[in-house]
């Protein structure tokens, strides 16, 4: 007998374990690990992932697997292996990692079709199977798995003869566009002409244009081109002289689209100097984690296009991270110019569909090099050379859901595997990362200079509280105002940056800048606007807002924040002309509009790109001369011990957008805490002090990279509940870790009720627990019937980067 080990799709503690099932004889050479399959379970039947196959099972009685759903594993060894590691690191189930692991069509509804591939073929196939082709070259995949063909079947998907089809049910709509053609041939349309009446102009010039192109236009187009209305083409279809047809257009924006072949660039010695390190551990064969540390525009990417190069040519693959939001055509285009079709892309823009496609192309080993965001980090690749993550410090490379993982951390699990190198590139490192290279556990590549000796732009500090103290009550200040003037005159384009995060949620007075904070925590109090309360959700302590600033005693003290269309609002007052276009979250919700809205600003339409951190990343355009930063500190007062870290990168990001090419920039930073070390050497681009001065302020108060962290979050319908519960983890934690440990709680999240459910957290700042992993386990298993039962909920990230 043989038999399969299942994980089922039933995610629960008692479920997170290999169950097992009597393979059929029908499926008993077909069936190998890594593949779905459909099994009883209880009085149901459930998906599940087979992940070994045995000789016999400690069980006398077996339930036998129902159906097949892969004939190819959708899993490969080494991610089966894989999800070991990622669920004891994260605490999440077996079957939530195997699922983070697949593009979302196979966990979507979708039909399954079997395709003969060239029906020249059919001859070549089995009897069994030639008739059941017989009819047509598509057939529905139910028609095969249930018989014995199985085996049959896979082998000719091996020839290449058959081919398995997907067929997403999408949930996504697709985009369709409306289309006029002519609904008569092309000789009854020229009769119709010469009867038509002569006084119809434009209905004849319609007809016209049908006959010298006999072929469907889209409908805005005819009425935008030929200048008819709506009305003439309506007439016309009426007469069923035109139909109207609907297309369906593809929304990828990298498809069909010209992009030129580049040659690898002759690498300046800072380039050199910092890639023969990543190539020695490439031709060793050899994990190494590298820091590639440089400025934008210090040819970070030049570097690592030549480091895939190697890896191609040693027969390698190579996966290269870059956050979603940096995902814009003009990266992708530097990774599809050098490397061509051996390039998949993976990104939240492409539909189920073709996010599938793609996938497909990897795990068929189409392509070599996949480009994409945080889930790329587990493509399918089976004979992985390098992995390469840009921006390594961006905070979207962390899961906010189950499974909570870092894109980082999978990558250089993977990376180990493989015996392979894994690059990290950024102008302002993450700490952890930073501390990392500098006690040699990841190695250090520097480069230090901007291509071609092109000056960092100049950054003008500017104190809004001087601006208030002076009269001026403009969210824009005389500096501002005046490089945004000189700007439209000389046609030269202006990007303005607010920071909307954090909106109007800390208390500051605008005389002296003070921003209250928490005794104990070093941490903006965030307001609460129902009961005129601060809170620091760290600790607990409370406070009410107070009437003066309590430095300064001014009565100016109030909370914080502007939103986009108040800016826009006020460009077109203080600005009369000025074109601006907006860009966040409203704006840029419909799929494309991001790129669509770039190109229009690249194209030269608006002289003034006004948004929020979207697009402090990736633009890179010649005529961009001015970046004015409307308000620096709205995320410096978050609650969230990164706050300056996070201020700083964005800051350091924002600037880098102005003179990339021939025409100098400058940047503008408004402020109310000019002194604050994180903006004042933002203006500096100083990384390196930013580094010194960060670490010893999370070296005091015990914050990463000096201890870990791990959040646990309470939820609850009831309050009571709620701090209960937390009270009780809290105390449990505190009993079972060392004294080194510290645990904060119980205590309110800063989002402390969401959807009615109120939220309660406890911190655990800690160095070595060896310990924590199973007492965190433990808290899970202790509360689990709770949690199936009343509702309760408990979320526990080992890494957090939203403390929210
Ligand atoms: P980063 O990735 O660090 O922001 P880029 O790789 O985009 O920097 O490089 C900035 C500019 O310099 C790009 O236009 C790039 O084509 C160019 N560049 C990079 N390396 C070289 C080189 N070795 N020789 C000439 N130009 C280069
Ligand atoms: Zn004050
Ligand atoms: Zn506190």
């Amino acid at each position: 007998m043989a038999v399969a080990k299942v994980i089922v799709d039933v995610p629960a503690k008692q479920t997170n374990r290999p169950f097992d099932y009597r393979i059929p004889n029908r499926l008993m050479n077909v069936l190998v690990p890594g593949m779905r399959v459909i099994v009883p379970f209880g009085p149901r039947k459930v998906q599940g992932f087979v992940i070994e196959i045995a000789e016999k099972s400690q069980f006398p009685k077996l339930r036998e697997i129902s159906e097949l759903m892969d004939i190819e594993p959708v899993l490969n060894e080494e991610l089966l292996l894989l999800s070991d590691w990622l669920t004891e690191k994260t605490l999440c189930y077996k079957i939530s990692a195997f699922q983070v692991m697949l593009p979302p069509a196979l966990k979507a509804k979708y039909e399954k079709k079997v395709r003969l591939k060239n029906r020249s073929h059919l001859a070549m196939l089995p009897s069994v199977l030639q008739s059941l082709f017989s009819n047509g070259d598509v057939i529905k995949w139910e028609e095969v798995s249930k018989g014995n063909e199985l085996s049959l079947l896979q082998k000719e998907i091996a020839n290449d003869v058959l081919e398995v089809l997907y067929e997403v049910k999408e949930r996504v709509k697709k985009k369709t566009i409306k289309m006029v053609a002519p609904a008569v041939t092309n000789k009854e349309l020229q009769k119709i002409r010469s009867e038509f009446p002569s006084r119809n102009v434009k209905q004849l010039k319609l007809i016209d244009h049908f006959i010298e192109h006999h072929e469907p236009m889209e409908r805005q187009k005819v009425m935008s081109i030929l200048g008819v209305s709506s009305a003439v083409i309506k007439g016309l279809l009426e007469k069923g002289i035109l139909t109207e047809q609907t297309r369906e257009v593809y929304r990828d924006p990298y498809r069909d689209r010209d992009i030129e072949k580049t040659e690898p660039l002759q690498l300046t010695s800072d380039q050199s100097q910092a890639i023969q390190p990543i190539l020695a551990a490439l031709e060793e064969k050899k994990h190494d984690v590298f820091l590639l540390y440089g400025v934008t525009g210090s040819g970070k990417t030049e570097v690592y296009l030549q480091s895939i190069q190697r890896v191609l040519e040693d027969g390698r693959e190579g996966i290269v991270l870059v956050p979603e939001i940096s995902l814009t055509a003009q990266m992708v285009n530097r990774f599809k110019g050098r490397f061509g079709d051996r390039v998949a892309v993976l990104h939240s823009g492409l539909s189920v569909g073709e996010k599938y496609d793609e996938w497909r192309k990897i795990q068929r080993k189409e392509v070599k090099v996949v480009v994409g965001a945080r889930s790329a980090v587990f493509a399918p690749f089976e004979n992985l050379g390098i992995i390469i993550i840009d921006e390594e410090h961006e905070t979207s490379y962390k899961q906010e859901d189950n499974p909570r993982y870092h894109a980082r951390d999978v990558a250089i699990e993977r990376a180990k595997r493989y015996n392979c190198p894994v690059v990290l590139g950024s102008a302002t490192p993450s700490l952890e990362t930073f501390a990392r290279a500098k006690k040699g556990v990841y190695q250090l590549l520097t480069l230090s200079k901007r291509m071609n000796e092109r000056h960092l732009p100049h950054v003008d500090i500017v104190d809004m509280r001087e601006e208030l103290r002076e009269g001026n009550r403009s969210m824009f200040s005389r500096v501002l105002h005046e490089k945004i003037q000189d700007r439209l005159e000389k046609k030269e384009q202006t990007v303005l940056f607010l920071n909307k995060r954090g909106h109007s949620s800390f208390v500051m007075c605008r005389d002296c800048g003070l921003v209250l904070q928490c005794p104990n925590c070093d941490i903006s109090l965030t307001y609460h606007r129902f009961n005129q309360q601060m809170k620091c959700h760290y600790c607990g302590y409370e406070s009410i807002v107070p009437t003066t600033c309590p430095e300064c005693a001014s009565d100016h003290i109030r909370y914080f924040g502007t939103g986009t269309q108040k800016v826009e609002e006020e460009i077109a007052k203080v600005f009369p002309g000025a074109r601006v276009i907006r860009m966040d979250v409203d704006t840029t919700s419909r799929k494309g509009a991001h790129e669509k809205l770039l190109t229009q600003f690249q194209e030269g339409r608006a002289d003034i790109l006004l948004g929020t951190q979207m697009i402090a990343k990736g633009l890179d355009f010649p005529n961009i001369t001015l970046v004015g930063v409307l308000s620096a500190d709205t995320m410096l007062h978050l609650p969230d011990f990164r706050s300056s870290e996070k201020t700083f990168q964005l800051l350091t990001q924002v600037s880098g957008r102005a003179g990339r090419h021939e025409l100098a920039g400058e940047v503008v930073i408004q402020t109310y805490t000019p002194e604050h070390y994180s903006i004042e050497l933002a203006g500096e681009q100083d990384f390196d002090q930013f580094y010194e001065r960060e670490m010893m302020i999370r070296k005091v108060h015990k914050y990463p990279p000096f201890y870990y962290i791990a959040l646990i979050t309470v939820s609850h319908e009831e309050l009571m509940k709620t701090v209960d519960v937390t009270e009780k983890i809290t105390g449990f934690i505190t009993s079972r870790l060392s004294n080194e440990a510290v645990v904060l709680g119980p205590v309110a999240s800063p989002i402390p009720r969401l959807n009615n459910r109120y939220r309660y957290q406890c911190l655990i700042k800690y160095k070595r627990e060896p310990k924590l992993t199973d007492v965190l386990k433990t808290v899970l298993d202790h509360h689990q019937q709770d949690m199936h039962q009343s509702g309760l909920q408990i979320a526990i990230d080992k890494n957090p980067y939203i403390l929210m």
